[in-house]
């Protein structure tokens, strides 16, 4: 046990890390990988089971076709090769939440392999990730420890199981080892997730939702002396369940591991826990290695030979994926890389596009969701896409605004209204009487009574001084509570004076 860490600057200066990921994906497929039992999420526990995910005996396996459909899919995103043929293996091992006391998955047949993923760093630069493999496999049940203080096997007095997540199908996701990061590591590592997410969000496979565990990252990490090319002994980092968090883990391994190397001491090859709370890590069990899981290839399952018509066909339903949709937008919106990482950052994309394919100039939409309805969101703690307000509504009150029937401060009170519930944006302008005043009728009455209240402000317009008539403008506003046409008011009063 090693007390102090190492101060991440000082780490850079003697150290290059050596990053490598793991992802897990939980595909959203209605059934599971080699049954027909229901995947939905939060069932109570042990309804969604069968004798083949529960492993009883004489049951037998059957793949489901739509997973592998959507491994291939995503191997193609990768810019993987996809193999012709490939065997399920068994993985051995003995743990409660294992029922059948091996897991299928694929050894050295992976379905798809050697590919890479192109990653937007913070300042816009762009890093490759070389991606070894995607392999498809299964689930495990969930263990609950009850009665111990840490909800950790140790100190609990029992233990309870349930089995609906055994065999819900999972790509895995294994980059080749990524050298050359330098003090980047941590970022390479949470923008490879992240970019990661957003094209299994575009190709529709899994939720993509880290906090539910759709997607569980396992960080890979050693050190080796600056510049010498010799590779220090890896720590495998499990089940990080947020982007932030694996900035976090790698930022954390990397100190602890260098402070181990200054000890004199040697790093221990195993699987390590990340901490949320202390932002660190610690020990799990001694790593195993291939050896001790007994792979053989699964005698009960046909081999995977997917045809290279299949495999086109599949290329065929590949989205627009993000990067290229991402530089579509910003040259189609004349955006900086800055601007679009913004909106990027700020979840806004897809409101915006949805609400300039609503009709809506580009910069108008931008404006609304980043400006206003950012704030909106802020102030109730709530993500800009869950505001009770649609694309489609937005774009009618731009519209309104633009058409004259409403200005910018009654927009927002139209907005506001939508988000409290009111209806759509016609419905809050009729219900509130929002409507812009333009009729000259009530607007000439307001400018000569404000006139008359002012009458020096009056004579000095009169006398020429034009500029004098923003006060009257001001209290033209006011009694008209902000619905006249200001610009309508102005050509009033200089008329009136003239
Ligand atoms: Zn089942």
């Amino acid at each position: 046990m090693t007390a102090a860490l190492v101060d991440f600057d000082d780490v850079i200066e003697r150290f290059d890390p050596m990053l490598g990921l793991e992802v897990h994906v939980e595909l959203n497929t209605n059934t599971k990988m080699f049954c027909g039992c229901p995947t939905g999420f939060g069932a109570e526990p042990n309804t969604q089971v069968c004798p083949t995910c529960l492993g009883l005996p004489g049951s037998l396996p059957v793949v489901n076709r739509t997973a592998v459909e959507s491994a291939i899919r995503i191997g193609l995103a990768l810019n993987c090769s996809i193999a012709p043929w490939g065997r399920f293996a068994r993985k051995n091992y003995f743990y409660p939440d294992q029922p059948k006391n091996f897991q299928t998955s694929q050894y050295d047949e992976p379905i798809a392999v050697d590919g890479h993923l192109d990653v937007t760093l913070d300042d816009g630069s762009v890093f490759r990730v070389e991606i070894e493999r995607a392999h498809m496999e299964e689930d495990t049940g969930k263990s609950l420890h009850v009665g111990g203080a840490t909800g950790r096997i140790h100190g609990a007095e029992y233990s309870l199981l349930d089995y609906n997540r055994a065999g819900i199908p999972l790509i895995e996701i294994v980059t080749k080892m990524i050298p050359g990061t330098r003090e980047r590591a941590p970022e390479v590592a949470r923008a490879y997730v992240t970019a990661l997410r957003d094209l299994i969000t575009a190709l529709g496979v899994s939720d993509a939702r880290m906090d539910q565990g759709s997607i569980r990252a396992d960080v890979n990490l050693s050190l080796s002396p600056r510049d010498s090319g010799i590779l220090g002994t890896r720590s495998e980092t499990k089940n990080v369940n947020s982007l932030r968090s694996v900035e976090r883990a790698v930022r954390y391994e990397m100190s602890r591991h260098a402070a181990v190397l200054d000890a004199g001491e040697e790093v221990v090859q195993e699987t390590r826990h990340f901490q949320e709370d202390t932002a660190s890590t610690r020990s799990g069990r001694i790593k195993e290695t291939s050896e001790d899981y007994r792979y053989f290839p699964e005698p009960d399952l046909v081999p995977i030979a997917p045809s290279a018509e299949w495999v086109e066909e599949l290329r065929a339903t590949l989205p627009e994926l993000p990067w290229a949709r991402r530089a579509r937008l910003q040259a189609d919106w004349s955006l900086s890389d800055e601007e679009l990482r913004d909106l990027v950052n700020a979840g806004a994309l897809d409101l915006i596009e949805a609400t300039v394919a609503a009709g809506a100039p580009a910069g108008d939409a931008r404006s609304w969701w980043v400006a206003y309805l950012t704030q909106k969101a802020n102030a109730r703690e709530v993500a800009l896409d869950a505001l009770p307000i649609t694309p489609a509504q937005v774009a009618r009150v731009i519209e309104l605004v633009a058409s004259g029937e409403l200005n910018n401060k009654l927009a927002r009170q139209v907005v506001d209204g939508v988000l409290d519930g009111e209806g759509t944006p016609d419905e809050v302008v009729s219900s509130r009487g929002l409507a812009v005043v333009s009729d000259d009728g009530p607007l000439i009455a307001a400018v000569d009574e404000a006139l008359a209240a002012q009458p020096d402000v009056a004579q000095k317009i009169r006398d020429g001084k034009v500029q004098a008539a923003g006060a009257i403008v001001g209290a033209v506003m006011k009694a008209t509570k902000g619905q006249a046409d200001a610009k309508r008011v102005r050509e009033l009063i200089v008329e009136r004076c003239s």
